[in-house]
């Protein structure tokens, strides 16, 4: 008699499902999506139900118990998660781990309701005496209901204070459910519904028919800064809504995009409509919760970065893709899937349209709507009308330059100032200088991890690696030579704000980078400040150009364009191309017009020369043949597979073994290398990559499927990571 198996997926480095016995005593309760335990090997695992099917149970292990009593993972997801592991080569059930909340690759989640006092301003009209009591008074009268939490990031020793202003009746305080959530204590923006300009209801109504017909169709919804690509956004999920259908928002990173989860909020909430925010803030409690009401059908909006596109939606009617040319898309370690491709495989499997929306879209996927793949929705102009700010390219062969600024930027800059006009400048590398080198004998110092030098950073009086958070204290004199003259060399934010003081040491300056918004409520903080115009420079890697709107801004500046051009990648034109018309983007929003700088030893570079007229479509007729001739993406495909581990030797023969095994078995693939990574150590591990380029998916596909008898051969100390589509190379 046909017995009723599990195929189950665990939580180890292993490809295939493994069958169990369903007892009858679990019969009644076991469903698909569940988590599971498991006896494998000599232990007892948890593991993740798949699939369930009648057949013959001889030989097989008993499944020992359910960890939950509904299924976290629906079907449609559970179909996804498989396609991508197959895909992206990753261990199925490592894929399913990442895709569930933390937490629930193990234990049972035990969701705690935690609390904490929240203060509210009391009705009557009272002046307290204290100074900090006034200012602490003042914020939570400007905030509405603040946290302890939240006040303590403004005020971090607010107790006794407080309690003095409970005590005399200005504020009233209360144990509320803790809600650590900052999108959800914010206040929202006043919604207008607005009425969508030609090019907009253009575009909502082509998005429209699928969303009614429940198909799949891909949208590049390519429009400028300021174009209203989010109105678009809100008014085909209004549509959504309408078809009694959920929404799924992916954007590059929550905590750069307050403005768009406020919008989103303003708009759906008063309605009654809910609204999930998967961000990283959230505690793997908080997370399970949004998971489960998301699979209760009780969302009917999620918003979230990368790893939302796993969120179990089991009526999606639209996925949109903010930013799509992001490459904060692509998971960097692990399971490397990219969102916004799996977007577009989700949209196929459930039969729902896919919007990619973008100023800059990425060069793969304005391919994909030349070819016709994704159909093509244009917004040329910005809404409140206004030029496109002019930019001018700055030779710096012909420039006089002391430190980091050239003269004619100086100028400019100055006269800015004198306007009362903010200014942004770009200098994509936090530091204060990349390297140090001894003046005498040449030396550079550089991680003892990784084969890089160490950036120094004046601020905290630290030398830092920038890629394994590796620190130092600064030396004081050579270890080589023991010669006292250190010099820092070349410029990163932190230099660049010092010259700047100097050279303007009236002017209020403001940085943002990693450095200086790594604490919470940090990067708010400064916006904050900039709408307020209380900044009147701010510096900043390239996340000052992101999601930002500072209308103030009229003059932008970028530094350091060579090293971002001449990044050994073949995506460094692109790059460079979407990051300095975005950043261009910033200036003249309100008023029109504005000024952009960029300052270059190759201003004739096509990608800076299109950025500086804001032509994509020239941009892309330069880029198109190169990718060509080369086989790049998307002109072919790419796979990287890198070897690591503590032995360079050993890394280096298992590459070198493992690249005459592909070379035995490639038919229509390139297999290149091995050679050793441009990164050659990290972390402490030598690293070797062969790359894998093929203008036909299919031959790869077939390489890739017999990729395991190599890996077969692979000594354990010697681990191999497999990059499908990759991006970063490095
Ligand atoms: P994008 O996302 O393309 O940068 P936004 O959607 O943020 O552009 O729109 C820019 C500004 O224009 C926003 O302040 C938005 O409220 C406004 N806006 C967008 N669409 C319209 C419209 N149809 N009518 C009036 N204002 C609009
Ligand atoms: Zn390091």
């Amino acid at each position: 008699m046909p017995e009723l198996i599990a195929n189950i997926a665990v939580n180890a480095p292993i490809k295939q499902l493994f069958s169990y016995r369903v007892p009858d005593s679990l019969r009644d309760s076991v469903q698909v999506g569940m988590r599971v335990r498991v006896p494998f090997g000599r232990r007892v695992t948890v593991g993740f139900l798949l699939a369930l099917h009648r057949g013959q149970a001889d030989g097989l292990k008993d499944l020992q118990g359910l960890l939950d009593d509904e299924p976290l993972l629906s079907i449609e997801l559970i179909k996804l998660l498989r396609w991508a592991a197959d895909y992206y080569c990753h261990p199925v059930g490592q894929v399913v781990r990442s895709a569930l909340p933390a937490g629930l690759g193990s234990e049972k989640a035990t969701t705690k309701i935690l609390t904490e006092a929240f203060y509210t301003p009391s009705k009557q009209d009272i002046q307290p005496r204290g100074k900090t009591q006034q200012e602490l008074l003042q914020f939570i009268i400007q905030r509405g209901p603040a946290g302890l939490g939240q006040i303590r990031e403004y005020f971090p020793a607010p107790y006794a204070a407080l309690k003095r202003l409970v005590e005399i009746g200005a504020l009233e305080m209360r144990e509320q459910e803790l809600l650590r959530d900052p999108f959800l204590t914010e206040k929202l923006p006043e919604d207008k519904s607005l009425t969508l300009n030609n090019a907009q209801r253009k575009a909502v109504e082509e998005v429209t028919p699928s969303i009614r017909k429940s198909c799949f169709a891909g949208f590049l919804l390519h429009g400028v800064t300021g174009s209203g690509k989010t109105e678009v956004y809100l008014q085909a999920v209004e549509q959504c809504l309408m078809a009694d259908r959920q929404a799924l928002i992916l954007v590059p990173e929550i905590s750069l995009t307050p403005q768009l989860v406020a919008r989103f909020r303003a708009r759906f909430e008063p309605r009654g409509v809910r609204i999930a925010v998967l961000h990283s803030g959230l505690s793997a409690g908080e997370r399970y919760d949004a998971w489960r009401e998301i699979l209760r059908n009780n969302i009917q909006i999620v918003i979230g970065a990368r790893s939302a596109i796993f969120a179990p939606l089991q009526n999606l009617g639209l996925i949109v893709v903010d930013e799509e040319h992001e490459s904060s898309y692509k998971q960097g370690e692990g399971f490397r899937y990219n969102a916004r491709d799996l977007a577009l495989m989700r949209g196929q499997q459930q039969n729902c349209p896919v919007l990619l929306g973008s100023a800059t879209p990425s060069f793969a996927s304005y391919y994909r709507s030349e070819q016709g793949a994704l159909t093509r929705l244009t917004l040329d102009k910005r809404v409140h009308g206004g030029d496109l700010p002019k930019v001018e390219l700055i030779d710096l062969k012909d420039q006089v330059v002391e430190g980091v600024l050239s003269n004619s930027l100086i100028e400019a800059i100055q006269q800015a100032l004198e306007q009362r006009e903010q200014v942004l400048l770009l200098l994509n590398r936090r530091g204060f200088s990349p390297f140090l080198l001894c003046a005498d004998c040449g030396e550079s110092f550089h991680c003892p991890n990784c084969e890089i030098t160490l950036t120094y950073h004046q601020h905290s009086r630290q030398l830092r690696c920038h890629y394994c958070d590796y620190t130092d204290a600064v030396p004081e004199h050579c270890h080589k030579c023991h010669g006292l003259n250190i010099e820092p060399q070349g410029a990163g934010t932190e230099r660049l704000e010092q010259e700047l003081g100097e050279l303007f040491p009236s002017a209020t300056i403001a940085r943002m980078d990693r450095d200086t918004t790594s604490r919470k409520g940090a990067h708010q903080k400064i916006s904050t400040a900039m709408l307020a115009r209380s900044i009147d420079i701010l510096v900043g890697t390239q996340m000052i150009a992101k999601g930002h709107d500072f209308p103030g801004v009229a003059l932008v500046c970028v530094l350091g364009a060579d090293s971002i051009l001449n990044f050994p990648d073949f995506r460094s034109g692109e790059r460079s191309f979407s990051l300095f018309t975005q950043v261009a983007g910033r200036a003249g929003r309100a008023s029109g017009g504005g000024k952009v700088f960029i300052q270059s030893f190759n201003p004739d570079h096509y990608a800076l020369t299109c950025a500086a007229e804001q032509d994509y479509r020239n941009f892309y007729q330069q880029e198109l043949p190169f990718r060509q001739e080369l086989g790049y993406p998307p002109c072919g495909y790419l796979v990287n597979l890198v070897f690591s581990g503590n032995n360079n030797h050993q890394v280096q023969a298992a590459a070198n073994q493992f690249g005459i095994y592909l070379n035995s078995i490639a038919k229509s693939v390139e297999v290149l290398g091995p050679s050793p990574c441009p990164l050659s150590r990290l972390r402490g591990k030598s690293r070797y990559q062969i790359l894998l380029k093929s203008t036909a998916r299919p031959a790869l596909r077939r390489l890739l499927n017999r990729l395991d008898d190599g890996i077969k051969q692979l000594p354990r100390q010697v681990n191999l990571n497999i990059d499908v589509d990759p991006i970063d190379m490095l």
